[in-house]
């Protein structure tokens, strides 16, 4: 046999393997959940495999609304921390796990609670909103939370004149621009993925696909956003994709989210807008890291009780504004 040969043919046995080890992966799992009573939630942006074997799947809004909801004793979270921490604060009494430990986001990291508190130090009796993606302990501090989805009504229903908006500089700025009445203080983190889209970008994919519709997600830069046909979070995207006419899109939020409606909608076209919306830190959970929660208790998610408390009401008055 040539090497050719004998590399096609060790290609060939590793793939299969793989789809083998794949399935057996997949049963292990739905047994594995029954015996736990185990749920698994996973978020739009998480690999393909991991999604095929969630019992729900979507933005963290929607997840959080779920875990807020279900009655199983565990609950897998297949996303970041602070995902997992959201489900914890919202059902303290379950085991909710975190397959693996180092899935962070780093603009949740871009602000600690001790800033923040610095930060109100300096304008006494403004209202905090922090978007979804932060730690517990900014949520504990702050006094409403809000996803991508419901921002601006969160902002727009404070009677206050000013707010203090973290950690997101972009999709706060992005609200701001729809309500002039209202002066937002913004901290200036940014989501690493999405900030890699530059205008140009939008300008040499709409000269490839003049006819497509962009699709963009408020974490863009604000000049990224001003070039597209619709603004809105993960789940806004997938909405107005399905009931749209058109039939070809280009899509300004992570990877995931592309192959969310190349699956659901195959009669439509779905470009992704910049290569670099991978966000790597919702890739690093695999069939196997799903698997080793279940089966070894990893990573359970423990957010201490006082912050808990105090996040919790965050969370709360988010919820209930809906
Ligand atoms: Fe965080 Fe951005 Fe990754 Fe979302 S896509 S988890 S905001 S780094």
């Amino acid at each position: 046999m040539n090497i050719k040969n004998f590399i096609k043919i060790s290609r060939k046995i590793f793939l299969v393997e793989r789809v083998k080890n794949l399935l057996d992966l997949k049963i292990e799992i739905q047994k594995m959940k029954q015996e736990r009573n185990a749920v698994i939630l996973a978020h739009n942006y998480q690999l393909a495999e991991v999604q095929e074997v969630a019992d729900y799947v979507g933005d963290s809004f929607y997840l959080s609304k779920i875990a807020a909801n279900i009655e199983n004793d565990v609950i897998v979270f297949c996303g970041v921390r602070f995902m997992a921490e959201t489900a914890k604060i919202l059902s303290p009494q379950k085991v909710v796990l975190l397959p693996e430990k180092d899935a962070g986001c780093p603009l949740a990291e871009m602000i600690t609670a001790d800033a923040l508190r610095e930060l109100k130090g300096e304008y006494p009796g403004v209202p905090v909103v922090c978007y979804v993606n932060s730690s517990a302990e900014v949520k504990a501090e702050s006094d409403v939370c809000c996803t991508s989805s419901n921002a601006l009504k969160v902002v727009a229903s404070l009677p206050n004149h000013r707010v203090i908006f973290v950690p997101d500089g972009n999709l706060g700025n992005y609200i701001a621009r729809q309500i002039p009445e209202k002066e937002l203080i913004l901290w200036q983190g940014h989501c690493v993925t999405h900030a890699k889209v530059k205008p140009e970008d939008v300008r040499m994919v709409r000269a490839q696909y003049p006819e497509a519709k962009f699709l963009i997600h408020p974490e863009c830069h604000p000049a990224v956003v001003d070039l597209g046909d619709f603004v809105g979070s993960t789940s806004e995207i997938i909405r107005y994709a399905e009931h749209s006419d058109a039939k070809v899109f280009v899509i300004g939020t992570e990877i995931g989210v592309v192959c969310h409606l190349r699956t659901c909608l195959p009669n439509k076209q779905f470009f992704l807008l910049h290569s670099g919306l991978v966000c790597p830190n919702m890739k690093k959970t695999r069939l196997q890291s799903v698997y080793d929660a279940l089966r070894h208790n990893q990573h359970e998610i423990n957010v201490e009780e006082s912050i808990a408390r105090r996040a919790k009401s965050t969370l709360d008055r988010m919820l209930a504004a809906e």
